[in-house]
C-alpha cells in the first residue's frame, strides 16, 4: 500500500479494501523502519494520528466522508498544529506547542486526512539543501549524503521515500519546486494569495506560498482542493472561487502555447540538464503543443533582487523571537539587552542570523533607497516580464534547479553558491504566479524537475499539463531503492 497514491488510497479506503487504522499503522511503522536514514520527520504523532484514523473509518462508515477522509500524509514543520510542537526547523522553537491550527492544518482536518507527523525543513525556511535544520539534515533517498534540497527537504524526501503519499510543503523562492526537482517527485507553488497564510510561520510575507508535493499531478490536485480557498485571517488571501482541480486533468494539451525563457536555457545550464528539458518538451509536443522561444529580460537580476527583499521581510518577521512572548529564552539575563541577544544568538542558526543582518541592514534609514527601494522595482520589472510574457503563451517551462541533488557539506559553506539554485524559481515568487516541478529524467541516477509556470490563478492549467505528462512517462513513478 505504501506505493500507492493518494486517488488510490482514497479508492481503496472507498471500497472497503482496507481501513484509515491499518493505512496509517502501515505507514507509521515504515516511517519507524525506514526514517533514520533520511531523517525527513521532526515529530511523529503517533497516537494522534491513530486516534484520527479511527475517526475516519467512522466517519467512512458513517457515509459522510470526502476523498482525504482516512488517507494518512504529513505537514511540513513549518504549519501550526494545535497541540503538537511547531518548530519551524530552529531551537528557537524547539517546544513550541501552537494553541491554534494553521488554516492550512485546519482544512486537512476538516477533510478527514490523517496526519502523520511534522517534517524537517531548513531553518525557518531559509535554505536549498535542509543543511541548516537544527533538527540536523536531511538525507536524499536518491543518493546516500545528497541533499534533498530545501527548504522542505523533509517533505520531498518523505515522499519519494513512500513514507507518505503526500505532504504539505511552502515555498519563498523555491522551497517546494527545487526539492520536488531534487527527490523526483511533484509540487506545486500556487499563486500568491490562492492558499491561506495564516498559522504559516512567517518568513518573507510577500512572497511565501503554501503548496503541495506528492508523486503525482493528479494527487497535487487533491491536496489544492483542500488548501486552496479565502480565508478572512489573511489579509493578502484572494477572494475568487476554488475550482475542482481534478475536473480539467484529462482535457488534451492540444494547442497549449509553451514558452521556453531565453534566459534560463544560457550557457550557464549544463548541456545535460538542457537535454532532459528539450525531451520533456518534445513529448507536449507529441501531445500536440506548440513552443516558441520567449524572453523574461531582467530575470537575471532576480536573485539579487530577492536576496534584499526577502531578508528585510524576515529581519522584521523574526523579531518576534525575543524571549518575552514565546519560544526559546536564554538561561539568567542579567537584565531585558541580554536577554534579547543572548536569546537572539543562541536561539538562531547561522543562515537565520545572516540574512537578518542583511535584512536590518537593507532597510536602514540610510540604505533603504539604495537597496530596498531599488530591489522593490526591479521586482515589478520582473513582474512585467511575466505579464508580458503570458501575453504570447500559455505556460513557461525550463529546469526547475540548475543541478541534480548535490553532496551535503558542498555548497554549505559558501553562501552565494547556495542562493544560486534557485535562479529558476525565484523570479516566479517576486512576480507572485503559480509553477510546479514534474519528474522529468535523471542525470547520473538523480532526478530532475521540468518547471512549468503559469500565468496568475492557472493552477488547473498546470495541473492539467502536469497530468498529461505523467499519462505518457513514467519518471514520477521511479522509485529509489
Ligand atoms: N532557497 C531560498 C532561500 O533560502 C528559498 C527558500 C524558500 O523558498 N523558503 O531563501
Amino acid at each position: 500500500m505504501h506505493n500507492k497514491s493518494v486517488a488510490e488510497l482514497s479508492r481503496a479506503l472507498e471500497q472497503g479494501t482496507v481501513s484509515s487504522v491499518e493505512l496509517t499503522r502501515q505507514f507509521l511503522d515504515r516511517i519507524r523502519c525506514e526514517d533514520g536514514k533520511y531523517n525527513s520527520f521532526i515529530t511523529v504523532t503517533e497516537d494522534q494520528a491513530l486516534a484520527d484514523a479511527r475517526a475516519a473509518d467512522e466517519q467512512r462508515a458513517n457515509g459522510n466522508a470526502t476523498p482525504w477522509t482516512g488517507v494518512p500524509f504529513a505537514h511540513k514543520d513549518i504549519f501550526c498544529t494545535r497541540g503538537v510542537r511547531t518548530t519551524c526547523g530552529s531551537k528557537m522553537l524547539e517546544n513550541f506547542v501552537p494553541p491554534y491550527d494553521a488554516t492550512v492544518t485546519a482544512n486537512f482536518r476538516k477533510a478527514g486526512a490523517v496526519c502523520l507527523g511534522k517534517t524537517n525543513m531548513d531553518e525557518f525556511a531559509m535554505g536549498s539543501s535542509n543543511e541548516s535544520s537544527y533538527f540536523g539534515p536531511v538525507t536524499n533517498p536518491w543518493g546516500a549524503k545528497r541533499v534533498p534540497g530545501g527548504s522542505s527537504g523533509g517533505s520531498a524526501a518523505a515522499v519519494a521515500a513512500r513514507l507518505v503519499p503526500a505532504a504539505t510543503a511552502t515555498d519563498t523562492g523555491g522551497s517546494i519546486r527545487q526539492p520536488a526537482a531534487l527527490c523526483g517527485v511533484t509540487g506545486l507553488k500556487p499563486t500568491y494569495g490562492r492558499v491561506s497564510r495564516y498559522g504559516m510561520i512567517a518568513f518573507a510575507s510577500s512572497l511565501d506560498q503554501g503548496g503541495t508535493m506528492a508523486r503525482t499531478a493528479e494527487d497535487n490536485a487533491l491536496m489544492l482542493n483542500v488548501m486552496a480557498g479565502f480565508d478572512p485571517k489573511d489579509s493578502t488571501c484572494v477572494d475568487r472561487g476554488v475550482p475542482d482541480y481534478t475536473a480539467t486533468l484529462d482535457e488534451p494539451l492540444k494547442g497549449l502555447k509553451i514558452g521556453l525563457p531565453k534566459e534560463y536555457f544560457s550557457e550557464q545550464l549544463s548541456p545535460a540538464m538542457e537535454q532532459q528539458v528539450r525531451d520533456a518538451v518534445k513529448e507536449y509536443e507529441k501531445l500536440g503543443a506548440t513552443v516558441k522561444e520567449v524572453s523574461l529580460p531582467h530575470a537575471n537580476l532576480a536573485i539579487a533582487a530577492y536576496y534584499v527583499i526577502a531578508p528585510a521581510e524576515a529581519s522584521a518577521n523574526l523579531s518576534r523571537f525575543d524571549g518575552v512572548r514565546y519560544g526559546y529564552r536564554c538561561e539568567d539575563p542579567k537584565d531585558l539587552m541580554d536577554l534579547y541577544t543572548r536569546t537572539r544568538a543562541e536561539g538562531f542558526g547561522n543562515e537565520v542570523e545572516r540574512r537578518i543582518l542583511v535584512g536590518t541592514y537593507a532597510l536602514s534609514a540610510g540604505y533603504f533607497d539604495a537597496y530596498y527601494l531599488k530591489a522593490q522595482k526591479v521586482r515589478r520589472l520582473i513582474q512585467q516580464d511575466f505579464i508580458n510574457a503570458f501575453r504570447e503563451v500559455d505556460v513557461l517551462m525550463s529546469p526547475t534547479s540548475p543541478s541534480p541533488a548535490f553532496v551535503q557539506g558542498e555548497k554549505s559553506t559558501d553562501p552565494v553558491t547556495m542562493y544560486l539554485e534557485d535562479v529558476f524559481t525565484i523570479a516566479v515568487n517576486l512576480a507572485g504566479v503559480p509553477a510546479m516541478s514534474v519528474p522529468a529524467g535523471f542525470i547520473d541516477g538523480l532526478p530532475v524537475g521540468l518547471q512549468i509556470i503559469g500565468d496568475y490563478f492557472s493552477e488547473a492549467r498546470l495541473l492539467n499539463a502536469a497530468h498529461q505528462f505523467q499519462q505518457v512517462t513514467d519518471w514520477h513513478q521511479r522509485e529509489p531503492n
